[in-house]
């Protein structure tokens, strides 16, 4: 029996990147995965095929894949996620909390609008969708997961990027707050925080050989990480191999939480 059988998951930004191989993990190991996207529903029905794909190897009677359309920042589109997934399902077991955007600017030329949106996003995004999860598992009974995807920049400044550090310390807090005040209710909240993958978020570097190698230069295991590293560690903390694991921050960073300036003894 796969370790994630029968679960239902809605992962949020799931169409690309990260959450689209977090997708297809989950399907590998027997889930049912409901696939929030913003915009691209043509990335979206990739993802949802690859997912399909994944899981009729997994089950022998397949799973259920769907894609719910949403802005995690709006309150009604959040609502309204949750509503399709249960009016489908009836139940849900895991909520990840993917989406994220970035914006680059120093903080004294940067909007309030910009700052805004990545917060609207990352942060309050979580929130919402967290809330909901949150009161569903209340109002079923028995428990629920809820995960977080923050960063390395969850502790490490990012000069430049002031909202998406703030956002990513936020949720770090968020998601510890709400392991406590639910854990009693069987609800385990944790947070993956990944280092420096090549993903569309990070194109910037990602698709220009130069600036990846200056990237892997500054990690200890000298290179960015992939997204399957990440999605491994969700469909753990998912899994019931991670059952007494709540409040946590795991890093999957390639070692670049460990002052790599340290490297080398200064003397
Ligand atoms: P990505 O750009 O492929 O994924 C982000 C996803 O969020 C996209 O699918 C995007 O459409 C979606 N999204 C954006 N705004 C949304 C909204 N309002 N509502 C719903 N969905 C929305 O990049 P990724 O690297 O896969 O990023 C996934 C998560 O991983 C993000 O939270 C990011 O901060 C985090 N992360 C990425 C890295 C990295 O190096 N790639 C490192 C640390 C953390």
């Amino acid at each position: 029996m796969k370790r994630l059988e029968g679960k239902n998951v809605l992962i949020t930004g799931g169409s690309t990147g990260i959450g689209r191989a977090t997708a297809i993990r989950f399907a590998d190991e027997g889930a049912n995965v409901a696939i929030n996207y913003h915009s691209g529903e043509k990335e979206a029905e990739i993802t949802l095929g690859e997912a399909r794909q994944a899981c009729s190897l997994a089950r022998e009677k397949g799973c259920e894949g769907m894609l719910v359309q949403g802005d995690v920042s709006r309150e009604e589109d959040v609502r309204r996620i949750f509503r399709e997934v249960l009016d489908a399902w009836g139940r849900l077991d895991i909520l990840i909390n993917n989406a994220g955007i970035q914006t680059a600017s120093p903080t004294h030329e940067m909007t309030a609008d910009d700052y805004d949106r990545v917060l609207a996003v990352n942060l309050r995004g979580a929130f919402l969708c967290a809330r909901e999860a949150v009161r569903h598992f209340l109002d079923r009974g028995g428990g629920g997961i809820i995960l977080n995807n923050t960063s390395v920049h969850e502790i490490i400044p990012k000069p430049q990027y002031a909202p998406y550090a703030a956002s990513k310390a936020g949720l770090g807090s968020l998601g510890r707050t709400l392991a406590l005040e639910y854990a009693g209710e069987g609800i385990r909240v944790n947070t993956v925080a990944p280092g420096a993958i090549a993903t569309p978020i990070n194109k910037e570097w990602a698709e220009d050989p130069e600036k990846k190698a200056l990237v892997e230069e500054n990690i200890p295991m000298g290179r960015a990480g992939e997204v399957e590293e990440i999605a491994a560690v969700f469909a753990f903390l998912a899994s019931d191999e991670a059952a007494y694991i709540t409040g946590q921050t795991i890093y999957v960073d390639g070692g670049l939480t460990l002052y790599p300036g340290f490297r080398t003894p200064w003397s």
